[in-house]
C-alpha cells in the first residue's frame, strides 16, 4: 500500500482501537471499586476485544508492506456520575468509533483501494454488533432508572459473558 493517506488514517484507527481498550478498562476499574463485576467483567470483555480490533488492523497494514506507526494513547477519564452515565459514555464512543469507521471506508473508495475497502467491511459490520451491545445495557439502565435492585440484576445478568477470540485465518504458508 503506497497510500500515505490511508496509512496514516489506518494508523491513527490502530491508535483510536487501543484508546477503545484503554477507555473500557478504566470503566472496568471504575466498576470494580463499586463492586459491580458483572459489569467490570463485561468492561474487561469489551477491553480485550478492542486490543483484538487494534491488532486485526495492525497486522493489515503490515500485510499491504505499508508502516506501522503507534502513537500516544491519550487518558481516558476514571470516573463517572453513575452506571447509566458510564453506558451513555460508552455508547457515544462507540458513535464516534462508527464515524470513524465510515470516513475509513469513504477514504479506501475514494482512494481506488479495493484491498483496504474489503478489510473494512468486517468494521463496518463490528461497529453494528458494537452499538447494538452498548444501546441495549443503556436501554436496560433507563428502564430500571439506575435504582440499586435493577443494578443488581444487570450486573449478575451481564457477569456471563466472557471473551472468545475469533479465530485468525491462517497465513497461507502455514
Ligand atoms: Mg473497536
Amino acid at each position: 500500500m503506497a497510500n500515505l493517506k490511508l496509512q496514516n488514517a489506518l494508523n491513527e484507527q490502530i491508535n483510536a482501537e487501543f484508546y477503545s481498550a484503554y477507555l473500557y478498562l478504566a470503566m472496568a476499574a471504575y466498576f470494580e471499586s463499586m463492586s459491580l463485576r458483572g459489569f467490570a467483567n463485561w468492561m474487561r470483555a469489551q477491553a480485550q476485544e478492542e486490543l483484538t480490533h487494534a491488532m486485526k488492523i495492525y497486522d493489515f497494514v503490515n500485510q499491504r508492506d505499508s508502516r506501522v506507526t503507534l502513537k500516544q494513547i491519550p487518558q481516558p477519564p476514571t470516573d463517572w456520575e453513575s452506571a447509566i452515565t458510564a453506558l451513555r459514555a460508552i455508547h457515544e464512543h462507540e458513535q464516534n468509533v462508527t464515524e470513524l469507521i465510515n470516513k475509513l471506508v469513504n477514504l479506501a473508495a475514494a482512494q481506488k483501494d479495493h484491498a483496504t475497502y474489503a478489510f473494512l467491511q468486517w468494521f463496518v459490520n463490528e461497529q453494528v454488533e458494537q452499538q447494538q451491545k452498548t444501546s441495549d445495557i443503556v436501554g436496560k439502565l433507563k428502564l430500571l432508572n439506575d435504582a440499586p435492585a435493577g443494578l443488581y440484576m444487570i450486573d449478575a445478568e451481564i457477569h456471563r459473558r466472557v471473551f472468545t477470540p475469533v479465530p485468525e485465518q491462517q497465513a497461507p504458508w502455514q
